[in-house]
């Protein structure tokens, strides 16, 4: 049951649609970064979006979605590569809250008020950034705004994560639909009326729904066409080089004093949570290369 993206096209070209299920990258990232059940759902959902963001993405092209909060989840990143390669991180993997009265997991409370950016690197001398300030802290929501009012795109987005009671990621996935230019409001209020209709995106993965299936139900008579599957999976780009540039652009007077200190330094991936150990040797090659 690998994961994957299906991308399509509806209503004449009228509609752009992605769905994805995403259960075993939330998960391994879950694994990987010991996160909570709350903290599950709101990077299962940035990760999701990564993951279905990827598609448009060409070769060497990043694109990187960062919630910026006052909760107690602290920040989340989450990164796509072509290729659909994804890995990301929250800086409070312990957050758990109470859920809500619906039953869902509080996803809106642990992020807080704050920002999103999406940052994109398409090989151009800079990136391209957007932020727009959080509406809901509930990740779908404030990516529906930030497609609005950074990329002028109407659109609907749908992210979920279904947390088991030993707290691994039972099911996860979502859709996006961006309506372009020409779509009339006869389309919208079609549209309008399937999304209210669909059961939470999480519960049809957990059904074992195909995503060609949940755009079948949420596209239903605009006349879904063009299925096209991209795999996603945890991927992570750390290298053992990457980080003793990391050591090295510390400078020579802190290199020293870990050295001295603690004779040997230990640095972990925020991404992927590999423990990588530099002896004293290692210290000494690296502060041999400190630029004077
Ligand atoms: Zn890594």
């Amino acid at each position: 049951m690998q994961d994957y993206v299906v991308r399509s096209t509806a209503a004449g070209g009228l509609i752009r649609a992605m769905a994805a299920r995403t259960t075993l990258l939330v998960d391994e990232v879950r694994r990987r970064h010991h996160t909570y059940p709350t903290a599950t759902a709101a990077l299962g959902r940035a990760l999701t979006a990564a993951a279905i963001m990827s598609v448009d993405l060409g070769e060497n092209h990043t694109i990187t979605i960062r919630v910026l909060g006052d909760g107690p989840l602290g920040g989340i990143v989450a990164v796509a590569e072509a290729g659909g390669r994804v890995r990301g991180y929250v800086q409070e993997p312990a957050t758990h809250l109470p859920p809500r009265p619906d039953g869902k997991l509080d996803v809106g409370a642990a992020v807080g008020k704050g920002t999103l950016t999406i940052a994109k690197d398409l090989g151009l001398k800079e990136p391209y950034t957007g932020t727009v300030p959080l509406v809901s802290g509930e990740i779908a929501e404030d990516l529906t705004s930030y497609f609005y009012i950074s990329e002028q795109i109407p659109s609907v987005v749908s992210l979920g994560v279904l947390v088991d009671v030993d707290n691994s990621a039972r099911a996860a996935g979502g859709y996006f639909l961006q309506l372009m230019p020409g779509a009339g409001n006869q389309l919208v209020d079609l549209l309008e009326r399937n999304v209210q209709e669909m059961p939470a995106v999480s519960s049809l993965v957990d059904q074992g729904r195909e995503p060609e299936e949940i755009l079948e139900m949420v596209l239903s008579g605009t006349g879904v066409k063009l299925y096209q599957r991209f795999p996603v999976s945890f991927t992570c780009t750390c290298t053992r080089e990457r980080l003793e540039r990391a050591l090295i652009s510390l400078g020579k007077d802190e290199l020293e004093s870990i050295l001295v200190e603690q004779g040997e330094a230990e640095l972990s991936c925020h991404f992927c949570s590999q423990v990588y150990h530099f002896g004293e040797k290692d210290l000494r090659r690296l502060l041999s290369q400190v630029k004077r």
